[in-house]
């Protein structure tokens, strides 16, 4: 199984970490060729701006769209949900829609704002600890998508349409690989 990493900025070293403590193998992802290669693929936090102009400028777009909606399975931190999600409130940046799901990007403020909290996710024992980083707000989800763990104040933290799971804060900067072992057991 080769899983791929959105390779153009962010955290795309941690997410490698994780996944090759996990014996799995990556690839970073830049061009529409790099999409066959693969069998998964994460969108790391980081700048959603930056990836989306990136992706534009070499017609990784379309056909990442393409390959989402042909059932790629995705892991989308932060940024990523934001690059996903069906519309953004309080932004015009275009987004690829595949993620039923209305945000706000840097919900919670800017950087200053950043914070952890230990949360509880479905099916697992032990709380999480989870790392927002001016992280999106989930305003609201589609019938189709599962909340499978909320903040303190009851946002969606944790979202999965289908083959797409959709996480605001970075599971990657923290030791516990839990969420990066269920993802790749979905693609066994
Ligand atoms: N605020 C960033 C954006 O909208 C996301 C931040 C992150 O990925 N940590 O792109």
């Amino acid at each position: 199984m080769k899983i791929g990493i959105l390779g153009f900025q962010g955290s795309i070293e941690e997410h490698e970490a994780t996944l090759h403590s996990l014996e799995i193998e990556t690839y970073r992802v830049k061009t529409k060729e790099d999409l066959n290669v693969i069998d998964g693929l994460i969108l790391p936090g980081g700048e959603s701006t930056h990836m989306l102009m990136a992706m534009k400028f070499n017609g990784l777009y379309d056909a990442l769209k393409e390959k989402i909606n042909s059932n790629l399975p995705i892991f989308a931190t932060c940024a990523g949900v934001v690059l996903l999600s069906r519309s953004i409130e309080n932004s015009e940046q275009e987004s690829i829609g595949v993620l039923d799901a209305v945000v706000s990007r840097n919900g919670y403020g800017p950087q200053y704002f950043s914070f952890i909290e230990e949360v509880k996710i479905e099916g697992f024992k032990k709380e999480f600890r989870a790392v927002f980083i001016r992280a999106p707000i989930v305003r609201s989800v589609g019938t189709q998508v599962k909340v499978l763990a909320r903040d303190k104040m009851g946002n969606p933290i944790f979202i999965k349409q289908n083959h797409i799971f959709g996480l605001t804060f970075h599971p990657e900067l923290t030791k516990d690989d839990r969420l990066h072992k269920l993802f790749i057991e979905t693609i066994h």
